[in-house]
């Protein structure tokens, strides 16, 4: 941890609640790598208090916050300008201060965009198969669309959530369609699309701890159909989609280096500056450590 003295510019992170998160782990390591006179804290912002607080803050001149649930929505009446990725998914992770109001950014797209790529995953001309229409799947939809897969089945429990989801965004060359969470429907459609193999984005919340005996698809003949998939759950590290997915041949991945990359984007944001993969991964990590403790 830095010295804390008069010069040093507050972060945090606003959410209720956020006892659990590691941001303020992260984003300390990443002040102390750059040697920046900076601290970064978890506020637990009660019902009702997210307004005074945010108005506070820039009257105190912090430099900038996180925004978690359930404020990610509510905070965008707080700004006083929008970045494009949260201007299309309604919602804001990142505020940055400026003389005239919060600046306000979504670095969930971002973050998933790059861990793509750190991970070597190229969705380029794929077939996707999405899991989920939660909030977390807005942002994963997004950058599925804009890494520019050929074709993407969206498929959800609520099948009406998954058809509105696809609707938020415009998507000329990539064929969509919706279906709902059933494996054997799933696997077979899948085969009727394309023989190619798929690549399955899993963003519902079934299988986090401590139900990681629970995964959203269990029939064979879905995985048998991977040959890349994609879990943005990061505790537990290996869930059971993960594993039954390996098990059919494909490569599995887990949500961790989306949960870090995005908070690495909110920290380029706010010191204007380029964290390397070299640096990225000391953060990696640490978060992976904190996570087997
Ligand atoms: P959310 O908005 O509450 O959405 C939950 C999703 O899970 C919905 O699609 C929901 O389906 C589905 N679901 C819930 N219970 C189900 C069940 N029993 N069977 C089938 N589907 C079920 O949650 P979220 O914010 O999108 O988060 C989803 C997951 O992503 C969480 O595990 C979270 O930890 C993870 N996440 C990871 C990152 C990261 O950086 N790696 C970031 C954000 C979130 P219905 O629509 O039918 O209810």
């Amino acid at each position: 941890m830095q010295n804390i003295d008069a010069q040093t510019v507050f972060y945090g992170l606003i959410g209720h609640p956020v006892g659990h998160s590691r941001s303020p782990l992260l984003q300390n390591e990443l002040i102390r790598q750059f040697g920046l006179n900076a601290a970064y804290m978890a506020m637990n912002v009660e019902s009702g208090g997210l307004k005074d607080f945010v108005q506070g803050m820039h009257k105190a001149h912090a430099g900038g916050f996180n925004v978690t649930v359930p404020y990610k929505k509510d905070v965008i009446e707080e700004l006083v300008s929008i970045d494009e990725a949260a201007q299309m998914l309604g919602a804001v992770n990142t505020l940055k201060y400026t003389d005239k109001g919060w600046a306000g950014y979504n670095t969930d797209l971002p973050g998933f965009r790059r861990a793509l790529a750190y991970d070597g995953v190229s969705l380029k001309g794929k077939n996707v198969v999405l899991l989920g229409a939660g909030g977390a799947a807005m942002a994963v939809l997004a950058g599925i669309f804009q890494e520019g897969a050929a074709r993407v089945l969206a498929a959800n429990r609520t099948e009406e959530k998954a058809a509105e989801l696809i609707g938020r965004f415009e998507h000329p060359g990539c064929m969509t369609e919706t279906a709902v969470m059933d494996g054997k429907y799933l696997a077979k459609r899948m085969g009727e699309l394309s023989a190619e193999p798929w690549t399955a984005v899993q963003c519902t919340s079934v299988g986090m701890l401590p139900h990681t005996e629970e995964a959203p698809v269990t029939e064979p003949e879905f995985y048998l159909r991977l040959e890349t998939a994609y879990d943005i759950i990061f505790n537990p590290a290996r869930t059971k989609f993960m594993r039954l997915a390996a098990e059919a041949g494909a490569k599995d991945f887990n949500g961790l280096r989306m949960l870090v990359f995005q908070g690495i984007r909110s920290f380029e944001i706010w010191h204007n500056v380029k964290v390397t993969d070299e640096q990225a991964l000391e953060v990696l990590k640490l978060a992976e450590e904190s996570f087997r403790a």
